[in-house]
């Protein structure tokens, strides 16, 4: 398996003094499961690729494990490991590029933080297309993806599961090789050893400062960690823990100073406002991994909280995180899978109903079923509708020039669009709307996100 790094920055050589690896030589280490080479194609001055060549000994794998890999037979020694970007490889990118990983560089510290203008291809991974994006977009990459036949010699066979991913950005060396140490294995659905509560420091240790804010962290966690929910559990506590997780009298100071994330501060804010409206009864749609639901049912004493998310999966998250909470509170909140485009009877009846960040999750051309679901159907007294202020997203210094924040976005909206949407959505249901912004904001800019508090009027 390849991993190849291409740095076009003037003095792109710079690339052999980051890695600790010189250009003119070939680099070859021992590795418990085959060796890993480093070598460089080419080493100019305004381009440089360094590749990483790992060749893993399927025969010495099955003698290691003592046969006991997979029920196939023959799947032992005929397989993809070999070739697809594994937990192998990034074993291996930690073993001959670890002092550039932890952001290190005696001769030459000034390098360590300078954004490289980077390019890097695998040329097999096994993950289908928008797990990729999912995973990649949001950190600032921009994401090519070329699906490989599954048989050259038979191309009506069609596409395989394979395919060869080619990511640049303009990062620090150090950040995208944490980036792949971590996503890596997280894309891929084997694991060459057992992973235990190590991997979770390792986990947070190459994940800090990036993956308690990415969308996708939950999902990257429970993958990285091959789905074994105690450890997810203890990683995500330990990676960004919620503010209203923090029950526990005796919380260490170092949690304290923890960074609150956008989104943290977003369902504060939510939950704020539903709260002062005293509702009997609140609906959260679109309610995803129940973060909001958690809140209202911890810290407020609404009687009853509905969420309602059309993503098995992200409800799956929701029950398991509100089943650890006492019964006097669980008991208070109840999880449905439901589409917001279809009309639901048991969506009636609620006093308020909050849509945080969801609508831009819908295509534009449904979002007026939602609206005849929410506000002409259910009808409940006060909606709260947030969604991202597209010009805010010129501040975040990952994102490239008119991209959207999240690979599942269909639309974002500037302040003036979300208004004019808001307005027309309260005159034609009998609402009043107010319009807030929600996190800190800019003078130019606004905030980055925004809020509609929409009221019946009777
Ligand atoms: N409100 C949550 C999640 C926001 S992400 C939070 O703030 O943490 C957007 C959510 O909308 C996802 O969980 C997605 O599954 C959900 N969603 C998208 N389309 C939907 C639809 N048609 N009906 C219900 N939920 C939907």
């Amino acid at each position: 398996m390849l991993l190849s790094l291409t740095n076009r920055t003037p003095d792109a050589t710079d690339l052999g003094h980051l890695l600790h690896k010189h250009p003119a030589r070939v680099h070859e280490t021992t590795l418990p499961f085959g060796t890993a080479t480093v070598f460089y194609p080419r080493a100019e001055e305004n381009e440089c690729t360094a590749v990483l060549s790992v060749d893993v000994d399927p025969v010495g794998l099955v003698r290691s494990t003592g046969g006991r890999q997979g029920g196939w037979s023959l799947g032992q020694y005929v397989n993809d490991r070999p070739y697809t970007a594994s937990s192998f490889l990034a074993t291996a990118l930690s073993r001959t590029f670890g002092t550039a990983l932890n952001g290190r560089c005696t001769k030459r510290p000034e390098l360590v933080d300078r954004p490289l203008d980077l390019e890097l291809i695998l040329p097999v991974i096994q993950a289908p297309d928008e797990l990729l994006q999912r995973f990649f977009a949001p950190l600032g990459y921009s994401v090519e993806i070329t699906r490989l036949p599954l048989e050259p010699a038979f191309p009506d066979w069609g596409e395989g599961r394979h395919a060869t991913l080619r990511l640049r950005a303009e990062k620090p060396l150090h950040q995208v090789l944490r980036h792949l140490f971590v996503l890596i294995p997280a894309l891929d659905r084997d694991k060459h050893y057992w992973v235990g509560r190590e991997e979770i420091d390792k986990l947070l240790a190459k994940g800090e400062g990036w993956l308690g804010d990415h969308p996708e962290c939950e999902w990257i966690v429970r993958r990285y960690l091959k789905y074994q929910q105690r450890l997810t559990h203890e990683a995500l506590d330990r990676l960004a823990p919620e503010i209203d997780d923090s029950d526990e009298p005796d919380e260490p100071p170092a949690e304290k100073e923890r960074r609150v994330s956008l989104h943290e501060q977003r369902l504060d804010a939510v939950a704020a406002r539903l709260e002062a409206m005293q509702p009997q009864s609140v609906v959260d749609l679109g309610c995803g991994e129940g973060k909001l639901v958690r809140r209202l049912v911890k810290h407020t004493a609404i009687p009853r909280v509905l969420g309602m998310d059309v993503s098995s999966r992200a409800l799956g998250i929701a029950r398991d995180k509100l089943d650890r909470l006492p019964a006097s509170k669980r008991d208070r909140a109840q999880l449905v899978l439901g589409s917001l485009i279809y009309r639901d009877s048991r969506l009636a009846g609620f006093d308020a109903a909050a849509l945080v960040e969801v609508i831009e999750h819908l295509d534009p051309d449904r979002l007026e079923a939602l609206e005849q679901v929410v506000f002409a159907h259910a009808a409940p007294r006060h909606v709260l509708v947030t969604t991202p202020n597209r010009e805010y997203n010129v501040l975040f210094e990952n994102m490239a020039p008119g991209a959207l924040r999240h690979a599942d976005h269909r639309f974002e909206w500037t302040r003036a669009e979300f208004e004019t949407w808001a307005r027309q959505v309260a005159a034609d249901h009998g609402y009043e709307v107010a319009l807030e912004p929600l996190g800190e904001e800019h003078p130019d800019h606004g905030a980055p996100s925004q809020m509609a508090v929409f009221r019946r009027v009777d």
